[in-house]
């Protein structure tokens, strides 16, 4: 039996939902019940301090470079109520409080099931444990104000300022997540930014350089970190019966990355 807890999300995992539709539909309406594909503990790359990091089902972007299409289908997930999985993390509150970590929300896109999202965070605050969610912020509009404030920190990925080639990496349009970046800025909420760096496809230096200004302009972006693509996830895509489109692409070269890092910083921002 697939259990909740991995070793790392590259496992792949499928149907694990084994609901009917009209169940999946219910417990998204209410947000009672959520869908993840694992988590894991001690992570100490999803946000500050070292981290429980829950990964949710559903996403709606198909971005070109996604280690994890596994979690696009969010019947794909394990159901889990808020209450046992509020129970699984309140083991570990003593422990993330005195490694100065916390809770993350990751996918897939968690906004996909923002009303379970929702109450899972604000169960996390409530029990003194700091908050972060990793999105691509296309469904940031699904969230109240009052939601926001349950979010400690939100790690946003912003995958290429160009319109036409952020439809070409993702399928999505990037307007609402910068709509979500400066929402986040006029409300103080804090940011970090995240940057896939894909050689060929978003290491053009101008297309970042338009990134950069624009997170440096929103005022609460904290860090920018550049995570350099890697085939780790190719599999997935095999296995699934995806049409992978980057089998060529080498992973960056630390040459590259510098350069990438430099341009972020070059707008004023703490990147890495
Ligand atoms: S937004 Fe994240 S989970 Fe969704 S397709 Fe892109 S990389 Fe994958």
């Amino acid at each position: 039996m697939t259990t909740l807890a991995a070793k790392s999300p590259f496992e792949l995992r499928v149907g694990l939902g084994n609901l009917p539709e009209q169940s999946v539909r219910e417990a998204l309406a209410s947000g009672e019940m959520g869908f993840l594909h694992s988590y894991t503990t001690g992570s100490t790359v999803d946000g500050p301090g070292v981290r429980v990091v829950a990964w949710t089902t559903g996403c709606q972007w198909r971005c070109r470079y996604c280690h994890n299409p596994d979690t696009w289908t969010v019947t794909n997930g394990i159901p889990v109520s808020v209450a046992q999985a509020a129970d699984e993390l309140r083991k570990y509150r003593a422990g993330l409080k005195a490694m100065s970590g916390g809770f993350t929300l990751s996918g897939g896109e968690p906004l996909m099931q923002h009303r379970f999202a929702v109450k899972l965070l604000g169960a996390a605050k409530g029990m003194g444990i700091h908050t972060t969610i990793e999105t691509n912020g296309f469904w940031g509009s699904r969230l109240t104000d009052d939601d926001l404030e349950s979010i400690a920190l939100v790690m946003l990925g912003l995958k290429s300022w160009d319109p036409a080639r952020h439809k070409d990496l993702t399928g999505q349009e990037i307007g609402p997540t910068l709509d979500f970046a400066r929402r986040l800025a006029a409300r103080k909420r804090p940011i970090w930014i995240r940057f896939v760096l894909v050689p060929g496809l978003t290491d053009d230096p101008e297309d970042m350089a338009g990134s950069a200004r624009f997170a440096a302009s929103l005022g609460n972006v904290e860090r920018v970190e550049v995570l350099p693509f890697h085939q780790m996830g190719r599999f997935k895509w095999e296995r699934l019966g995806l049409t992978y489109t980057l089998e060529s692409v080498e992973p960056p070269t630390s040459e590259a990355i510098d350069k990438a890092v430099a341009v972020w910083r070059s707008a004023g921002l703490d990147a890495s």
